[in-house]
């Protein structure tokens, strides 16, 4: 068997069936830069930064030595009962670029584990002020905030988890928001928001979002005034606020954080994916001095979560160094570069036949297909390009790395114009997630 046939028998790859109808997958060598090499030495740009972590691209060098030199000291040491340098270094490096108060931090292994850690925050804070019926979130349609059953039961409700929804808790959502970055807001986008807040109030202990970005499931941009309203209706209703800034945060929009454009800052904010710069997965839960105090306050005074690799030191150095290089350039320069040319490389994209729509905002573009190409349309243009593409659902869409040039962009562009233009493939009968 050559390993291509093992994984083919024996491994899962992410939403994917195993056996006979596994997709092909590449064998990836190495990977520099933009792009990822394959072992027959092909070279594909990383049109999707590897699930949109890879944020400096590729193996840079500068997290590569970070790492290697932590991994030569401390790999890891349990966090209960010891620090490290690189924790307490990762933690203040945070609190100076956080939205202002949230400087208290909890380091979780995944994008999930730190949504999970919010929401758990939040209904012990209620409980800590003696509220222990508000256990309840609210969240918004058309969201996504990772595939753990807490957060399967925060996304969107009609998504691509309702297979579970047998294990899921009951949550409550509002209406997707609809009005884009640049429309003309209209208070009554928020106006579900406020009823189902209003309805449950005593059941609710905060309000997640993903700010202005709603990428995984809906690939939908939206308006910042949006978040001030959010704002508003969690403050008469003594409710807490969380951003998820997993996916949009770090420049990917344009700036730092994705809510900047509001002006408001949460209780509560996740940060993962290219916290690490896309080298070792990493994510933190940043919480105000007044959700910490509340439950350091209550019974039982302890946060009530701890995993095996919490602050794994060898994460925490690859996040320093890729905090380092944000911090060494002007990041939001790149992106509105790479925004500025994906608007001009797609022009003219939005008239073809199977397109519904085009949306770019900062470093992420959006085809919203009538229908998607089949499996081998999209590997052909894979191949075609040498551009990596992984569209899902009826989107076709890049997040590239920040430091994309415009060479690549075009590259990226034409990829994506080339898959718009294919033919759709009839729905797969399996109700599965396009993949
Ligand atoms: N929240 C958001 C907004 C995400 O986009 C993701 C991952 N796509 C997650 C949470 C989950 O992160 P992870 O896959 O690292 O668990």
């Amino acid at each position: 068997m050559t390993p291509l046939d093992y994984d083919k028998a024996r491994i899962w790859h992410p939403y994917a069936p195993l056996g006979p109808n596994a997709p092909r997958v590449r064998m990836a060598d190495h990977a520099e830069g933009l792009e990822i090499v394959l072992d027959d030495g092909r070279r594909l740009i990383d049109a999707v930064s590897s699930w949109w972590c890879a944020a400096h691209g590729h193996r840079h060098p500068a997290i590569v030595e970070a790492m290697r030199r932590q991994a030569e000291k401390l790999p890891h040491v349990m966090f209960g009962g010891f620090t490290h340098e690189p924790a307490v270094e990762l933690a203040q490096r945070l609190a100076e670029i956080a939205p202002p108060g949230l400087d208290r931090v909890f380091f979780a292994d995944s994008g999930s584990i730190s949504v999970e850690v919010a929401a758990k925050m939040a209904v012990q804070y209620q409980n800590a002020l003696g509220r222990p019926g508000r256990n309840r979130l609210v969240a918004l349609k058309g969201g996504y905030h990772g595939d753990t059953s807490l957060c399967m039961a925060l996304s969107d409700p009609d998504g691509m988890h309702v297979l579970f929804r047998g294990i899921m808790t009951r949550h409550f959502f509002a209406e997707k928001p609809r009005i884009p970055t640049d429309g003309t807001w209209n208070p009554a986008d928020a106006e579900s928001l406020r009823r189902v807040v209003e309805e449950h109030r005593d059941e609710i202990a905060a309000v997640i979002c993903e700010p202005i970005f709603q990428a995984a499931n809906a690939m939908n941009f939206y308006h910042p005034e949006y978040l001030r309203e959010m704002r508003r209706i969690c403050d008469e209703n003594g409710i807490l606020l969380i951003f998820d800034e997993i996916a949009a945060g770090l420049y990917r929009t344009g700036p730092l954080w994705a809510h900047a454009r509001s002006g408001i800052t949460p209780d509560i904010m996740t940060v993962g994916k290219a916290l690490t710069g896309g080298h070792i997965t990493l994510a933190a839960t940043l919480a105000s001095a007044r959700v910490a105090d509340v439950i350091a306050h209550g019974k039982p005074s302890a946060f009530m979560h701890g995993p095996t690799y919490m602050a794994n030191p060898i994460a925490c150095a690859a996040a320093c160094a890729s905090l380092d290089l944000f911090a060494s350039s002007d990041y939001t320069a790149k992106t509105a570069a790479i925004e500025k040319a994906f608007k001009k490389d797609l022009a003219g994209v939005e008239r073809l036949e199977n397109v519904a729509d085009v949306r770019v905002l900062g470093a992420a573009a959006v085809i919203e297909l009538k229908g998607m190409p089949s499996r081998e349309a999209i590997d052909n243009v894979i191949d075609a390009h040498s551009v990596w593409l992984r569209p899902f659902a009826n989107f076709a869409y890049a997040m590239p790395p920040l430091v994309s040039d415009v060479g690549a962009v075009k590259r990226i562009c034409d990829a994506l114009a080339d898959l718009a233009s294919r033919e759709p493939a009839p729905v797969e009968d399996d109700g599965g997630f396009h993949e």
